[in-house]
């Protein structure tokens, strides 16, 4: 069993603000908002980042994609847009080491994608 505080997440061992939910990807709002609406997109399979994203991983990392969509309408975002972050490794600035998609929006985001 994962030590690692998203695996908790979906194992309801922590309580979170869960937006969505299927039997392979749960989302929820992040703690520490940095805009409106900011949902972490997960796939439940421990993955610890972009770089262990394996071939058998594909269909799922294709379904996070409209399973943001989905949330996208959810949240009403979807006609003013939004950002969609995935921060790898230290020099990304991941600080969780489970697979996870940012999707930020509700208001009218920056125009730098980095600093
Ligand atoms: P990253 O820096 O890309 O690894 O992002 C990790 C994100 O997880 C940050 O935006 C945190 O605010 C968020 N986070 C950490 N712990 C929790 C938690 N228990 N519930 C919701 N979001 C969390
Ligand atoms: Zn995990």
């Amino acid at each position: 069993m994962e030590d690692c505080i998203f695996c908790k997440i979906i194992r309801k061992e922590i309580p979170s603000s869960i937006v969505y939910e299927d039997e392979e990807i749960i989302a929820f709002k992040d703690v520490n908002p940095v805009a409106p609406i900011h949902i972490l997109v997960i796939p439940k399979r421990h993955i610890e980042s972009v770089v262990e994203i394996k071939e058998e991983d594909e269909l799922l990392v294709g379904k996070i994609y409209t399973v943001i969509n989905k949330i996208a309408k959810q949240e009403n975002i979807d006609k003013n847009g939004f950002r969609v972050i995935v921060n790898c490794g230290k020099d990304g600035g991941q600080e969780v080491k489970h697979l996870h998609f940012h999707l930020i929006g509700g208001k009218k985001l920056g125009t730098k994608i980095c600093e």
